[in-house]
């Protein structure tokens, strides 16, 4: 294999002059072994099983900064502009790969955030471990009785002097039980007005004080915990932005998470890399059913018609400072385009597609009826539909609180 070196970025090179170093660099450094294997991988990735080539690819993403394109330099990212990363994505796809660090929280939520709000020494400390792929981050805002209203959370954090004491609890903390570290809000100021109290702080996973409990979905994942802090600790400069200021350190954080849910695939794949229309064939649904074609025509057409308003929107991004409301758009057309196709997979695939496990089921259907089942989650994690709903209309639209009533 060719020298793994980080390509250097050069000033003013033309994006045509850009896509053929950035082609040149995968074809000599991605590993032949792994090629349209992102699939596999990321489950690999998902379970901590990352060796062999898998990790020699990661490694020498994480030399190129290319992993996270778009971060500085100064901080182990690419120092690529958004064109360019693009120019990137697409040199990767048309050889096979994929970016082996793409769906960490930490490079699509925290990362960003830190970025957008963190001291000069938060970010020295904490990005280029996240781009790096070394750490694994989770994010501590639900609680019991506050979820779409996570302005009422409860979890308290103490000024101890020299630390900050956190007590409280956290639940749906995606991936808690292995991480290394946790983005929470948490309440600093109880007398203030409810938005007002909340400051977001980052909270070191590995001490007594927290405990994980997974919980078990109906797919039979455990990809969520119930998280219990107690007499948990904080250092002081573990503050990400302002006391007392950390809503909007959140609201921040949940654009960036949901930029990052604008693709509409269902996480954890479905359909072995078939497309609905070639799924329907192959269970002769097209013939079988009246109007399926119509369905998966209508399906084709508004994914297409999301790729076509995901593209328009980052394009017009483009110099701006960060990913604003838009998302929520993007984020509910995508939930519906994927619940949509997942239905239709089914649909499609009749008795086969009613499978738990084992015989008679292939392996295929199988996937299918786990990946529509964790579909559902779409419309609830990152903030639920109706949440976008309402920040669409107020935010985008800028129609008042009320729209009913007798007023
Ligand atoms: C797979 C998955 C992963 C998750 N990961 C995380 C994580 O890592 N960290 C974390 O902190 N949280 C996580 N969550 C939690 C998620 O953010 C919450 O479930 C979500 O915000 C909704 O909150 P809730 O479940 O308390 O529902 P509720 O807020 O009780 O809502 C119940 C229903 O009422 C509707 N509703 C509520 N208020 C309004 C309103 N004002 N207008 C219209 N409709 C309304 C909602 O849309 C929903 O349909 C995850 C959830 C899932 C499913």
């Amino acid at each position: 294999m060719a020298d793994s070196a980080e390509p250097r970025a050069q000033d003013a090179e033309s994006l045509e002059a850009f896509a053929a170093r950035a082609t040149d660099w995968i074809a000599g450094n991605f590993p032949a072994s792994l090629r349209g294997a992102a699939g596999e991988a990321m489950a690999r990735i998902d379970a901590e099983d990352v060796k062999g080539d898998l990790l020699l690819w990661r490694q020498r993403m994480a030399e190129t900064g290319w992993a996270v394109p778009t971060w500085p330099k100064a901080y182990g990212g690419g120092g690529l502009s958004g064109a360019e990363a693009r120019v990137l994505a697409k040199a990767m796809a048309k050889a096979g790969a994929f970016n082996p660090m793409v769906q960490g929280m930490g490079v699509t939520m925290l990362g960003p955030t830190i970025l957008d709000y963190g001291t000069e020494e938060q970010k020295r400390t904490h990005i280029p471990r996240i781009a790096r792929g070394e750490v694994r981050w989770c994010v501590g805002y639900s609680e019991p009785n506050a979820g779409s209203d996570l302005a009422s959370l409860q979890m308290r954090a103490e000024d101890k002097g020299d630390h900050w004491l956190i007590n409280g609890q956290k639940i749906w903390t995606s991936g808690a039980d292995l991480s290394d570290w946790c983005g929470a809000l948490v309440r600093t100021d109880p007398s203030a007005p409810k938005h007002r109290g909340i400051s977001f702080l980052l909270v070191d996973m590995h001490q007594p004080g927290i405990e994980t409990r997974p919980i078990k979905l109906i797919s039979g994942a455990s990809p969520f915990c119930e998280t219990f802090f107690t007499d948990a600790v904080a250092p002081k400069d573990a503050l990400l932005g302002e006391l007392n200021k950390g809503w909007d350190v959140g609201k921040r954080l949940l654009q960036h998470e949901r930029a990052s849910q604008t693709g509409a695939a269902v996480p954890g794949g479905g359909g072995r890399g078939r497309s609905l229309t070639e799924t329907a064939r192959a269970y002769g649904a097209c013939d079988a059913v009246p109007g399926f074609l119509d369905e998966v025509n209508r399906n084709a057409m508004d994914a297409r018609a999301h790729g076509l308003t995901l593209e328009r929107a980052m394009a017009e991004a483009r110099g701006n400072s960060g990913p604003g409301h838009t998302p929520s758009i993007l984020k509910n057309s995508a939930t519906q385009v994927a619940q949509a196709r997942a239905e239709l997979t089914l649909e499609a695939m009749g008795l086969h597609g009613r499978g738990w496990e084992g015989e008679p089921f292939a392996v295929g259907e199988l996937e299918a009826v786990k990946s529509w089942l964790f579909g559902k989650a779409m419309s609830i994690y990152g903030g639920s539909a109706e949440i976008q709903n309402n920040i669409i209309a107020k935010r985008i639209l800028g129609l008042p609180e009320k729209t009913q009533g007798g007023e």
